[in-house]
């Protein structure tokens, strides 16, 4: 479990896949294109989040997300409800946000309290603003040749986004996937299928999850396993995106914890040729292409190219 140093360590053969830094291009390149569209027809993007409960780490992300819509442009509208709050409230919301000329965005943070049914809120919303890719019709549009999804889901799409801004070619590569979930790799695995890799999933019920992943040119690790990934799952030269958030028990750290990915970072940089670290990798590109989304549907409901 702990046999990776921290992600900062600069001894790596591997190149490091800076997240944060073409995230903020990307923050850039967004802010710019709201000034344009508000300077031109005087429209700004607006994104609503609705948040259902207490959970902290819920909380945060909804904080970060605002935080990061303010610092683009981009209006955020927040709801907040109580844990106890009924399936029909959180519908009626969305219903009026499906309504509201001034958002073109809509995001419910997952997970939703175990009363509810997550299916009922999610194809509520409207595909049009559906920024998180998350309604079914989006995925079935994604998975299938020849259908173009509105959104993509933000995680995934920042996976893929990174290997493009880092010149990595997908196309013909063996890629394997490692997590099947609806937000990260099955996404994540339909998306290196679009872009022509050859894609092996693998999962919890994997047999020999070693030997397929050791035949992959480019990873996708989406886990939340810590340090599942060792050095010897890795062909020399592969690619690694690690989306893994893992804490793990650290008493050097203030906060008693540090956060790592499923990848052993100090025996993959011996052995991959490129890397993303984490934190610093994956994570800011999520916020990134939420952002993106939300610009992309405020241009596409208001036809500004
Ligand atoms: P999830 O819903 O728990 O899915 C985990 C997946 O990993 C499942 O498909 C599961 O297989 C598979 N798995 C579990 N243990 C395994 C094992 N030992 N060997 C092979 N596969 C195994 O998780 P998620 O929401 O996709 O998130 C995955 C990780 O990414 C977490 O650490 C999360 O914090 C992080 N994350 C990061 C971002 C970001 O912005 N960077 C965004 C979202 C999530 P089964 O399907 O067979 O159960």
């Amino acid at each position: 479990l702990f046999c990776c140093t921290d992600a900062t360590s600069n001894e790596t053969p591997a190149k490091v896949i800076d997240g944060k830094s073409v995230a903020r291009k990307i923050r850039e390149e967004i802010a710019a294109e709201i000034s344009r569209m508000k300077d031109a027809i005087g429209v700004v993007p607006g994104l609503a989040v609705i948040l259902v409960g207490d959970r902290k780490d819920s909380a945060t992300y909804v904080h970060n997300k605002k935080k990061a819509c303010e610092d683009v442009g981009i209006t955020s509208y927040e709801v907040r409800l109580p844990e106890e709050s009924t399936e029909q409230e959180v519908l009626k919301f969305i219903s009026d946000f499906n309504d509201d000329p001034l958002v073109h965005g809509i995001l419910v943070q997952l997970p939703l309290p175990s009363h509810m049914n997550e299916q009922n809120i999610l194809n509520a919303v409207s595909i049009e603003k559906d920024v998180d890719g998350f309604h079914p019709l989006n995925i079935g549009r994604l998975a299938m040749r020849g259908r173009d999804p509105i959104f993509v889901p933000c995680t995934p799409k920042g996976c893929i986004e990174l290997l493009h801004r880092y010149g990595i070619d997908i196309k013909g590569k063996r890629a394997v996937v490692i997590g099947r979930s609806n937000i990260v790799g099955m996404p994540a695995a339909l998306l290196l299928q679009r872009e022509d890799a050859t894609v092996s999933i693998v999962h919890s019920r994997t047999k020999n999850p070693e030997e397929i992943t050791r035949k992959a040119d480019i990873i996708i690790s989406a886990v939340g396993q810590p340090n599942m990934v060792r050095g010897s799952w890795i062909k020399p030269g592969a690619v690694i995106i690690d989306v893994g958030i893992n804490p793990i028990e650290d008493a050097k750290s203030p906060r008693g914890y540090r956060l790592v990915g499923d990848v052993c970072y100090k025996e993959a940089c011996k052995v991959a040729s490129a890397i993303t670290p984490v934190p610093g990798g994956v994570g800011p590109m999520t916020i990134a292409m939420l952002l993106s989304n939300t610009l992309t549907s405020a241009k596409r409901l208001h036809n500004f190219v």
